[in-house]
C-alpha cells in the first residue's frame, strides 16, 4: 500500500509571530511545487493562530505540540483540545521524549491525550523511541511496543487509520546523532507489526509512521527509502525555510 510521506516541522520553543509569518511565507514558495509529499509545521501555542492565517488555503496543515486531557478547567497554564480545534489547528504531537523526560509524562497519561484528540477530531502524532540506555541494554523494541500499547489504550480501529506515529529514538534528538536506515527501518518494522496485531493489517498499512531524530536535507532521503518510514518528525531543521524544503524535496525525490 502506498502511504503519503508525511514532513513535519516541530518548531518546539522557538519563533515569534513575525518570525513565525516569514518562515511560512518562505516555506510556501520553497514547496508550491511538491505535491507528493504533504507537509505540517507545529509552531508554538502563541503562534498558532497566526499560522493558520498565513497557511489559509494552501495545503500546509497547522499543529500544536502538546495538549492537555481535558475540556476545560483550573489547570493554569494548559491548553485544551476544544482550544485547538477553535483556533484551526488539525493535529496534535503527542508524548514527545522531551515532554516524558522534562515534565514527567507518563505512558498512560499520553495515552489519555490521544483518546481526547482523536475525540476532537485532532490527529494526534505520537511519539515513541528509546533512550541510548534502553538501546545499549537491547530493550529498544520493548520499550517501543509499552509506549505505544499505552499511548493507543482504547483507540478502536475505526480510528486508528488517521492517527501517525512518529519513532524518534532519545539519543538521536537535537544530537546530531541519527539512526542508520536500517537500524530506523528495523523498528518501524516492529512498529507496524504491533498496529497490524492491535488493530489488523489493512488499517496498520495505512498508518504512517515517521522517523524523528536530527533529520536534515543530507541524510532524509536513505531515511525515506526505507519501506516502513513515511515521512519525518523534523526539529531544528525544521527552523530554517531551506533546509526544511530540502527534507520536503529529498523525501518527493526517494519516492519517485
Ligand atoms: C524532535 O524534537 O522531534 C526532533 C526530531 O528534533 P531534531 O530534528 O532537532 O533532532
Amino acid at each position: 500500500m502506498s502511504r503519503i510521506p508525511l514532513i513535519a516541522g516541530n518548531w518546539k520553543m522557538h519563533k515569534t509571530l513575525s518570525a513565525t509569518r516569514t518562515l511560512l511565507g518562505e516555506l510556501q514558495t520553497a514547496v508550491a511545487d511538491v505535491d507528493s509529499v504533504e507537509v505540517a509545521v507545529a509552531p508554538p501555542f502563541t503562534a498558532l493562530a497566526a499560522a493558520v492565517e498565513t497557511l489559509r488555503g494552501g495545503s500546509i496543515r497547522t499543529g500544536a505540540q502538546n495538549m492537555n486531557e481535558a475540556e476545560e478547567g483550573a489547570f493554569t497554564g494548559e491548553i485544551s483540545p476544544v482550544m485547538l480545534t477553535d483556533v484551526g489547528v488539525n493535529f496534535v504531537i503527542l508524548g514527545h521524549s522531551e515532554r516524558r523526560a522534562l515534565y514527567g509524562e507518563d505512558d498512560e497519561l499520553v495515552g489519555r491525550k490521544v483518546n481526547t484528540a482523536l475525540a476532537h477530531d485532532l490527529v494526534p502524532y505520537l511519539c515513541c523511541g528509546e533512550t541510548q540506555g534502553e538501546r545499549e541494554a537491547g530493550t529498544t523494541e520493548a520499550v517501543v511496543s509499552r509506549q505505544l500499547l499505552a499511548g493507543l489504550a482504547g483507540v478502536q480501529a475505526d480510528q486508528a487509520a488517521s492517527l501517525v506515529v512518529a519513532y524518534e529514538p532519545v539519543w538521536a534528538i537535537g544530537t546530531g546523532l541519527t539512526a542508520t536506515p536500517e537500524q530506523a527501518q528495523q523498528v518501524h518494522a516492529s512498529i507496524r507489526a504491533l498496529l497490524a496485531e492491535r488493530f489488523g493489517e489493512s488499517v496498520a498499512q495505512s498508518i504512517r509512521i515517521q522517523y524523528g531524530g536530527s533529520v536534515k536535507p543530507g541524510n532524509a532521503a536513505e531515511l525515506m527509502a526505507q519501506p516502513d518510514i513515511d515521512g519525518a518528525l523534523v526539529g531544528g531543521a525544521s527552523l530554517d525555510a531551506a533546509s526544511f524544503a530540502g527534507i520536503v524535496r529529498a523525501t518527493a525525490a526517494a519516492g519517485s
